[in-house]
């Protein structure tokens, strides 16, 4: 297969700066929710919820993580050289019509894989046959998700095909939640009380050398009940709630703080519009920062006129439209800025005006979307 591994193109200027004490302590606090044993398995997928998947892995590598999970095998394929004490589990369920070398790659890796289909075991026993390769598979059972789960009667018969076929080995047992964060989480219940039902037909639920797990974040902190063998978390490793919630029960700090540099400042008279549009215009003598990023770096055009940033203490607003790599701060009310002072874009505290979860509501959106926009070009530096 072919591997593409240019040089990738990187902003010193734009900086993500990641703290990894932060998301040690995340891990070790969602850790403490769970039973001694529970394993725990680091989401990483869409470049580690955009805070750099080579990065979020290296500080991972040593810690008590026990799965990396990726949605595809291209981004296994990225961090499979740095993972030497964990497994990788590839969400996205293994398709019939897969490369034929996906499958030989993700046996020889000891990969583990997602999988929904009859078709796609068949595929892999083709592909591995005459091998000694043994393919470690997960199956994903629906209890409600509505996404590309199998139906319990249907996954019972593919645990048995599973087991029937010398090339692949039954690594686990998933389902997914779809309302686990929310406030009412009936729904999220009967699902479980689905795969419980599943998992005790089919004597599932103690089998030797077979993952049961169900838990995003939002389940593992409010479903104990959720934990079977191992959790799988993604936005609350990265100091998230997948919703801000009142009364949390473990502190969750944000690992991510993006900033950029004024990179020019600029008198515009009162009364001038400024940028594109003329969204803005100008009541008073104003001093404007722009500030080297836009839409293009991940920072959404929605943001113009409403959104807030930090420029040392002081808050100032963004005016104007969002361009794709430039936007303007008002900076008239402070007193010394000067070319190349750090404005923070995305700051790691919940509640600044500035945070995620504050641009998340400017967006309407949730904080998943906030963070995983946030360019790959931008630097990450790892604190
Ligand atoms: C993305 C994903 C998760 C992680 O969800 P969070 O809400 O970020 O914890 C867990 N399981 C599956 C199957 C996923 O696709």
């Amino acid at each position: 297969m072919k591997i593409y591994r240019q040089q990738p193109l990187i902003r010193p200027d734009l900086q993500a700066h990641i703290y990894s004490e932060a998301l040690l302590s995340n891990v070790h606090n969602l850790k403490s929710l769970c039973p001694p044993r529970t394993k725990f398995c680091a989401v990483v997928k869409a470049n580690a919820y955009g805070h750099g998947i080579a990065e979020i892995v290296n500080i991972l590598k040593t810690a008590d993580v026990d799965f990396f999970a990726v949605a595809s095998i291209y981004e296994a394929i990225h961090i499979a050289h740095m993972v030497k004490n964990q497994s990788i589990l590839i969400l996205e369920p293994l398709a019939p019509g897969a490369p034929p070398d996906h499958i030989s790659l993700c046996a020889k890796n000891g990969w583990h894989c997602v999988i929904s289909s009859f078709e796609a075991v068949d595929f892999i026993a083709r592909m591995l046959s005459g091998s000694k390769h043994i393919l470690n598979l997960h199956v994903n059972v629906e209890t409600g998700m509505g996404r590309c789960g199998l139906d319990p009667a249907e996954s019972a018969a593919l645990v048995a095909k599973i087991d029937q076929c010398p090339n692949t080995h039954l690594a686990g047992i998933c389902t997914h939640f779809a309302t686990a964060d929310e406030t009412d989480l009936t729904y999220a219940y009967q699902q479980l009380n689905t795969f419980n039902d599943f998992l005790a037909k089919n004597d599932l639920a103690n089998r030797e050398d077979t993952i049961i797990h169900a838990a995003n974040s939002a389940a593992t902190i409010k479903m104990p009940e959720s934990h079977f063998d191992m959790v799988r978390c993604g936005i609350s490793m990265y100091g998230y709630s997948s919703r801000p919630m009142a009364d949390a029960p473990i502190a969750l700090a944000p690992v991510m703080k993006l900033q950029a540099p004024v990179a020019g400042l600029k008198q515009i008279p009162a009364g001038h519009s400024v940028s594109y549009g003329r969204s803005f215009t100008t009541s008073r003598d104003t001093t404007v920062a722009i500030v080297p990023l836009g839409y293009a770096d991940g920072y959404w055009r929605c943001f113009a006129n409403k959104a807030k940033m930090l420029l040392g203490s002081h808050l100032v607003n963004v005016i104007g439209r969002v361009s794709m790599d430039q936007l303007l701060i008002d900076v008239t009310d402070i007193g010394d800025v000067a070319v190349g002072q750090m404005v923070t874009i995305i700051d790691n505290h919940h509640d600044s005006p500035c945070g995620v979860y504050a641009l998340a509501d400017l967006a309407d959106t949730i904080c998943y979307e906030i963070l995983t926009c946030v360019h790959a070009h931008v630097n990450r530096i790892i604190h």
